[in-house]
């Protein structure tokens, strides 16, 4: 396999667990050292043990930081360049999905929290790397959407506000800096089983939610869940030189689902 990542810096938010750890043990695999963040420290560190398990000599920093402070995002981008000298990739990954519910028992305070971490988080992200790039004069970010982002799914105000801001971000980041010699795209996954799926499943059903797994995923085209690896295997194309004329677009990974009527 050849290594596209050799001599390349990748930093990536929510690598604490799901497609932020598929992406990370992905590209180091493919020789990338890491700047991983995260507000779990276990997650962190598991992400960092499963990076051992493919590539033993990986440097990989762990950062735990929220995303939707402005300090902490100012400061992982710092640390990153602090000790790898540049950014080469960004993985602006890390979200919540928040609590399902109608529009109007849909609190605002839960408004709030997701549109924080999912659109705000995302925006501080790209301010901090974006600066970083463009004294480079190179670079890729890849941002997490949803079909969530792109179509309507129901239930969901604060993450269907902040993934189609994120699809709207990335348009408008793309537009500006392609000049500069940086891509930005976003991804759009429909349902992958990471723990967030696990737990919005358990929100349909405590008890059954396996069962009500198997009901989601019966309207997909493919019958099935994704896997974080088939995410982690197009975030490493994005984040290589492969797709450096990709940009300010969004890609949908959901097995067809969001092109069905
Ligand atoms: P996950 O819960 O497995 O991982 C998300 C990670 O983000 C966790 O490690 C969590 O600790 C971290 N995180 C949460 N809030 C944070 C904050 N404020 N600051 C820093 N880190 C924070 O979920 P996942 O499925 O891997 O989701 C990753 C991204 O993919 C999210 O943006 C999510 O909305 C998006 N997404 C997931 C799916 C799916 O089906 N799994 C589908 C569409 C979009």
């Amino acid at each position: 396999m050849t290594a596209r990542f050799t001599d390349k810096v990748v930093l990536i938010t929510g690598a604490g667990s799901g497609l932020g750890r598929a992406a990370a043990t992905r590209v180091a695999a493919e020789g990338a050292s890491l700047a991983l963040v995260d507000v779990n420290a276990n997650g962190l560190a598991d992400t960092a043990a499963a990076i051992t398990d493919v590539a033993s000599d990986a440097k990989v920093l762990q950062i735990v930081a929220d995303v939707s402070n402005e300090t902490a995002v100012a400061d992982y981008v710092a640390q990153t360049v602090q000790t790898f000298g540049h950014i080469d990739g960004f993985f602006n990954n890390a979200g919540i999905e928040g609590k399902q519910n109608l529009t109007e028992d849909f609190g605002a305070d839960e408004f709030d929290k997701v549109v924080s971490i999912n659109l705000r988080g995302v925006f501080l992200g790209l301010k901090y790397v974006l600066a970083q790039m463009r004294k480079q004069g190179s670079g890729t970010v890849v941002n997490t959407a949803s079909v969530g982002g792109i179509r309507g799914v129901g239930n969901q105000s604060g993450y269907a506000a902040a993934k189609h801001g994120v699809v709207g971000l990335t348009r408008n980041s793309g537009i500006e800096y392609g000049q500069y010699g940086i891509s930005i795209k976003a991804i759009a996954p429909g349902a992958i089983m990471t723990p967030m799926v696990e737990a919005s499943l358990k929100q349909i059903d405590p008890v059954n939610w396996e069962e009500a797994g198997r009901e989601f995923v019966s309207v997909n085209p493919m019958k099935r869940f994704g896997r974080p690896e088939e995410v982690g295997n197009l975030v490493a194309f994005l984040l290589s030189d492969e797709s450096s004329f990709i940009n300010a677009t969004t890609i949908p990974i959901d097995g067809g689902q969001s092109e069905k009527y």
